[in-house]
């Protein structure tokens, strides 16, 4: 069983779904958006984040550790092609310097974790989502830890980039979920590898299959949001990023594929810049320039053109 590294559990979240959840961040994901607000969740392998601006300048025991001469002080300079990840470096810096993003957990330990949370969970229709990066990366991972969630009632939802193989093990996932969170980016394909970094043909086939084959429910609207339900609730996501997704051409080429496919209720996500900070914290290439949050205009452009095709937005 492939076992997934995962870079962040949060608590107590209010905006990955309906209740207060838990949210585990896989580690991997088959896409490369160039925007993408979680770039330590990309690379499946363990990363070390570096955050010179935290240095207090202690007596600095950082590269007197690191085996291979990777860091030098005080020029703070980290040479990356010969880090091998010891992380001799994070164990006695006091301000949070060096970490590494990407830790190893078994199901048992996170079915204990969450064990705990239960009456959270219980009281507010909450749970644990699933995220990332792309959990659908691990199914056979995620399959042995939502079935042991399910046999103590946590419920799961889901928030996936679409781009797995639909076969007997996925369905099988996707059967034990409650909410599905389905992120529909680009129709053009050709746009999609040039922002995403691969095409949309799955992605799309595998929305169309879901519904064809009659797997999930599709919501009208927020009303029929709720648990239990008798097929998982599935709500497209669509990420609003300025100048790539947002283009009037792709919003209504988005709007009308989910219209084709009988789908009202949709969850507008809007840009936030805080990923760029994370993207030099492991020098991972920042190629979209926006650094500025979205503004109401943007938002509410973006939301009246879906209100316009009859659609309802998510509502937490
Ligand atoms: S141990 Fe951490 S805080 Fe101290 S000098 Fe090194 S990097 Fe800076
Ligand atoms: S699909 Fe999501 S996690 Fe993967 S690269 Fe795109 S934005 Fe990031």
């Amino acid at each position: 069983m492939k076992v997934p590294y995962i870079v962040d559990i949060k608590e107590n979240s209010l905006d990955d779904g309906i209740g207060i959840r838990s949210v585990i961040f896989f580690k991997g994901c088959a896409l490369k958006c160039v925007w993408c607000q979680n770039p330590e969740a990309q690379n499946v392998n363990p990363e070390l984040v570096y955050q010179p601006k935290n240095c207090i300048h202690c007596t600095p025991q950082c590269f007197v550790h690191c085996p291979n001469d990777a860091f030098n002080y005080p020029n703070m300079v980290l040479n990356r092609s010969v880090c091998i990840l010891s992380q001799c470096c994070t164990i006695d810096c006091p301000a949070d310097v060096f970490s590494v993003a990407g830790k190893l957990y078994t199901v048992n330990e996170l079915v204990e974790r969450f064990r705990s949370n239960m009456i959270f969970y219980r009281n507010s229709n909450g749970g644990i989502s699933l995220s990332g990066g792309e959990p659908m990366m691990f199914p056979e991972f995620i399959l042995n830890l939502i079935m042991r969630l399910r046999e103590i009632n946590i419920g799961i939802a889901i928030e996936t980039c679409g781009l797995f193989p639909l076969n007997s093990q996925t369905k099988k996932i996707l059967e034990q979920v409650q909410f599905i969170y389905y992120d529909v980016k680009i129709m053009n394909s050709n746009k999609h590898i040039q922002y995403c970094g691969v095409d949309n043909v799955t992605i799309l086939e595998n929305l169309k299959q879901l519904v064809k084959e009659g797997l999930v429910t599709l919501p009208k609207n927020n009303s029929e949001l709720k648990i239990p339900a008798s097929k998982p609730l599935l709500v497209p996501r669509i990420p609003l990023i300025p100048h790539i997704t947002i283009k009037s051409d792709n919003l209504k080429e988005i709007a009308q594929f989910l219209k084709s496919l009988n789908i009202s209720l949709i969850d507008l996500l809007p840009y936030n810049p805080l990923w760029i900070e994370k993207a030099h914290s492991i020098d991972h290439p920042v190629s979209y320039p926006r650094d500025s949050w979205m503004n109401d205009k943007e938002k509410l452009s973006a939301a009246s053109f879906f209100k316009g095709f009859k659609f309802d937005t998510f509502v937490i």
